[in-house]
């Protein structure tokens, strides 16, 4: 099968690995160096960089200067997302996020994330931040999680009802779905343990995803993380029906995070043979693991 130099939606790196604190488990942020080796032998090209300016789960945050400083070091390899915390400026609803939005942009953001501010998804203060997204064209990914404390990202019951709201409440702002949360929602069979989990198993009942991507042109998917890889190979039939109905709004990703993960590997290995045996077209590969992403984030 022909190579296709992929784009990698969401991913995380530190490029002062030997700086900063580790996490809760000990472990560090994959460099940019570690993480393009792996890069070359998964054919990626491009990483779209992931801020994280939340201090939820992290001890350390991954601020935007730092997401850019790497992507200016290795301009063929990396563009990034903006770290904005829906706390910014006043923290309150009617807080003007206009300027920074702007100033983002000018350094060269192509959007804003990995939003994992633990708030309810339709906060006034996110719904302030999806707001400024909206009005200035910049694309913001979500993390999405059960309920406020104890987790971090946007919380949402089941069915992602606030969620839904806010992206009817703003259709012009493009809202890249992500988490274990998210994807849970692959499925119609979800409860308060399943969706916290990695759910296996046939997709017997359709799930909110399919329907809020119909009702919701600006919602987009983040397959990225283990979570995206589970979403996607745990029913292969249906996926390769939501592949042929959403094609334009599916964007393949890893979420790195530190280096020793095997799942990119195995997320690859099940795109590639099911293209390969003609269960995924590769006009939509291609637009999954690159198309959409370069039509997206207008960049080639
Ligand atoms: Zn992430």
């Amino acid at each position: 099968m022909q190579i296709v130099p992929k784009i990698d939606i969401h991913v995380h790196c530190n490029p002062f690995p030997q700086y900063g604190l580790t996490n809760r488990v000990g472990r560090r942020w994959i460099s940019p160096e570690d993480l393009i080796a792996r890069y070359d032998k998964l054919h990626v090209q491009l990483g779209v960089l992931q801020a994280i300016a939340a201090p939820e789960d992290h001890y350390d945050q991954l601020c935007s200067f730092t997401v850019q400083y790497t992507a200016d070091k290795y301009p063929d390899r990396f563009i990034w997302f903006a770290g904005l915390d829906p706390r910014a400026v006043d923290n309150a609803s009617t807080s003007d996020l206009t300027d920074i939005l702007r100033q983002y942009r000018a350094l060269g953001a192509k959007g804003v994330g990995e939003l994992t501010a633990n708030l309810w998804a339709d906060d006034p203060l996110i719904d302030n931040l999806f707001y400024y997204c909206g009005e200035e064209d910049m694309p913001i990914t979500i993390h999405v999680s059960p309920k406020q404390y104890g987790f971090y990202g946007l919380a949402d019951d089941i069915g992602l009802p606030r969620l839904e709201k806010m992206l009817k409440r703003y259709p012009k702002t493009k809202i890249f779905g992500h988490s274990q949360l998210f994807w849970a929602e692959m499925s119609g069979e979800v409860d308060a343990i399943t969706r916290t989990d990695y759910p296996k198993g046939p997709i017997t009942k359709e799930g909110r995803i399919s329907k809020i991507m119909r009702a919701c042109p600006n919602l987009y998917c983040d397959v990225s993380a283990r979570s995206g890889m589970n979403a996607f190979t745990r029913d292969p039939k249906y996926t390769y029906r939501f592949i042929e109905e959403f094609s334009d709004r599916i964007m393949w990703g890893t979420d790195y995070c530190e280096p020793d993960v095997t799942y990119p590997f195995e997320f690859d290995e099940f795109l590639t043979s099911s293209v390969e045996r003609g269960d995924i077209s590769f006009e939509n590969y291609y637009k999954i693991v690159r198309g959409n992403a370069e039509r997206l984030l207008h960049h080639s």
